[in-house]
């Protein structure tokens, strides 16, 4: 079975609305590769190592979270952009990328997947254009301490996490954003969280965890992020009977 170019962006479009959201840069058909689509590689990033591992598997698209193109960007088709591009344009891939939008999707995006693989569900949305989700224990339970819940993550994320701060009680009301989304901290403070978990940490969140008595847990940006882009695109891919493989290029970050 294939598709067009065209409808397999429509249908991304459609399922994860760009237009709705403020972002960093570009979403949606970032490299334009051959017409007509039978296989789809998924992955985090548009990285070379990524890019090179899709041509392997004679994929015709590309769907990441983190495509190549960012605000503040110089511009220039040099280094590792130009070895990037070159590969997808020698090679007629079509690079879809979507950020904003795929953290945000309320069954398939990068929160609820990582909520999903956590085992928590969410009950209500926090922090700058809702992207944070606010639950706790998909069984109703809690942790009971700040250290059981970050052995849990260890554990369901198969990767050592950074944790800082903890509570007096148990761990009710958790709140959780994908990826380097330690800015948000502050807000999951404010909506009463006992702990936060997110992909990366910065020096001032380590103050605020043990003054605030909010738990910090930095799970790591990459293994936060790579359940959102192998669940939409193979929904997609189920859709129009496409090849769908996801590829986990390892990042320590
Ligand atoms: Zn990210």
């Amino acid at each position: 079975m294939s598709t067009t170019r065209s409808e397999l962006l429509q249908a991304f479009d459609a399922l994860l609305q760009p237009a709705r959201f403020k972002d960093y840069g570009p979403n949606g058909l970032q490299v334009e590769g051959r017409a007509q689509i039978q296989r789809i590689v998924s992955g985090v990033t548009a990285s070379r190592a990524l890019i090179e591992a899709a041509i392997d598997a004679k994929a015709d698209a590309i769907f990441v979270h983190h495509g190549l193109f960012w605000r503040g960007q110089d511009g220039c088709v040099t280094g590792w952009m130009k070895q990037r591009l070159a590969l997808l344009l020698a090679h007629d891939i079509n690079l879809y990328a979507y950020h904003l939008p795929l953290d945000a999707h309320p069954e398939l995006g990068n929160n609820a997947q990582l909520g999903r693989q956590l085992g928590l569900s969410a009950t209500a949305r926090f922090g700058e254009q809702e992207l944070g989700f606010l639950g706790g224990r998909a069984d109703g339970g809690s942790f009971a301490s700040a250290d059981a819940l970050a052995r849990h993550l260890e554990y369901a994320l198969n990767r050592p996490v950074v944790q800082v701060g903890q509570t007096h009680g148990a761990i009710k009301k958790i709140a959780w954003c994908s990826g380097g989304a330690q800015s948000y901290f502050e807000a999951a403070i404010a909506a009463g969280a006992d702990a936060f978990i997110t992909g990366e940490i910065s020096e001032p969140q380590a103050h605020y965890a043990r003054e605030m008595g909010t738990v910090f847990i930095a799970c790591g940006h990459h293994a936060s992020e790579r359940y959102g882009a192998p669940a939409v695109a193979s929904q997609v891919a189920t859709q129009f009977g496409l090849a769908h493989e996801f590829i986990d290029i390892d990042n320590p970050a």
